[in-house]
């Protein structure tokens, strides 16, 4: 059995929470936190929507929100 339904959406997508204030790089009020898959695993990261500059970069979990029982925590 399944935990989880099979989603009704056609896409699926990242939620982007907007930051206030305005891009270090180029000045535009674009900031987002969101999480990516890049190079090295998932990240959570704060970048400029328009010039894709990245103000903050931290590394999550290898596997993202799942933890297997018995791995701590
Ligand atoms: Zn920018």
């Amino acid at each position: 059995m399944h935990s989880f339904p099979r989603p009704r959406e056609t896409h699926l997508h990242v939620e982007r929470r907007a930051l206030p204030g305005p891009c270090p790089a180029c000045g535009a009020p674009e900031l987002a936190a969101y999480r990516v898959l890049g190079e090295g695993g998932w990240w959570d990261v704060e970048k400029c929507r328009s010039c894709l500059h990245s103000v903050r970069r931290v590394p999550v979990p290898v596997l993202g929100a799942f933890r297997p029982l018995g791995s701590g925590s």
